[in-house]
């Protein structure tokens, strides 16, 4: 059972249960909101609670807010301070999610964006897997990705998650794990809430932030990570959905993600269907770093205690 977490809702920290909005909320209503997602790892001896690129994350919320005409409640580091707050108050000591959330609560009618009506959320919750299996299954959904200029991808748009659960559906009637969209054009987007990296031939490939996908923070820092620290060559441009079918390795990657092996896409088994080597190595490597094991990706890490 999920423990009693206090809530932080425009200015006071309030049990969940009584973190409420008026059924007539325009992000009710129209989706008008927009969102982060952020981790916090336990380390390893149990006594520290990291939480990853908290500051990528809220500068990230920020542009979100501004292109949807919103604001956050303060400056950049006022919020990071009320995500840390939110942690101690709940004595988190183990593996956290927190979800940060822009609204717009004003409660009259029509989809009208102002700045002056936003409202700042910010709550918690255990989390170890956010997809509970070491490999996973993936189809090309038939829906496509929301473009940037019709509903911001870019962003973390609260009514855009429309677009993510309708493949999910399909993914999962259909017997898969996930799904991956193209974008209008056809080109590999992203997953519903994870972004796409395909190895072949020993070179690491992901389509840019400009294919209709969320201006990604582990996508960003895998990037770093796979070219400065393991020596891998990168390479970001176009995917065409038959690169999905030929790739060596592919895997799905985000905060709740992390790194998500993927095993078939539209039941084409990848390599020999077990975890490939680059995969593998790079996997291993994101969990030293958000654990606090490489020293030189520890300003990555802002700690909870002490
Ligand atoms: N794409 C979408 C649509 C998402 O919701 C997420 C999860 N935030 C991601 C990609 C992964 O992004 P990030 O690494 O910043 O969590």
């Amino acid at each position: 059972m999920l423990r009693a977490m206090l809530t932080y809702i425009d200015g006071t920290f309030v049990e969940d249960e009584h973190a409420t909005v008026n059924v007539r909320s325009r992000a009710l209503n129209y989706g008008l909101g927009c969102f982060g997602g952020i981790r916090g790892y336990l380390s390893d001896d149990g006594e520290q609670v990291f939480v990853f690129r908290l500051d990528a994350h809220i500068e990230r919320l920020e542009e979100s807010a501004k292109i949807l005409y919103m604001q956050l409640p303060g400056s950049q580091a006022e919020v990071c301070d009320i995500v840390l707050d939110l942690l101690r108050r709940n004595n988190v000591h183990e593996d956290i999610y927190v979800r940060p959330l822009v609204i717009n609560n004003s409660n009259l009618l029509a989809p009208v964006l102002r700045e002056e009506d936003s409202s700042f959320i910010c709550y918690c919750m255990p989390l170890k897997r956010y997809i509970d299996k070491d490999a996973i299954d993936v189809c090309v959904s038939s829906w496509r990705r929301v473009r940037d200029n019709a509903i911001p991808s870019r962003t973390k748009p609260t009514g855009g998650y429309l677009n993510s659960a309708l493949a999910r559906r399909e993914a999962m009637d259909n017997g898969f794990d996930e799904a991956i969209f193209l974008t209008e054009d056809g080109v590999v987007s992203e997953g519903s809430a994870e972004h796409v990296f395909l190895v072949r031939r020993g070179v690491v490939y992901s389509p840019p932030s400009t294919k209709d996908n969320l201006d990604g923070i582990t996508r960003r820092s895998l990037i770093e990570m796979v070219t400065e620290d393991l020596g891998l060559s990168f390479v970001e441009r176009d995917i065409g959905r038959t690169e999905l079918y030929v790739a060596d390795e592919l895997f799905l990657c985000g905060t709740g993600a992390q790194v998500t092996p993927v095993r078939s896409v539209d039941r084409r088994l990848l390599g020999d269907g077990t975890v490939g080597p680059i995969t593998a190595k790079i996997q291993s490597h994101f969990d030293d770093v958000v654990h606090g094991r490489v020293p030189h990706r520890n300003d990555w890490l802002t700690p909870v205690w002490g």
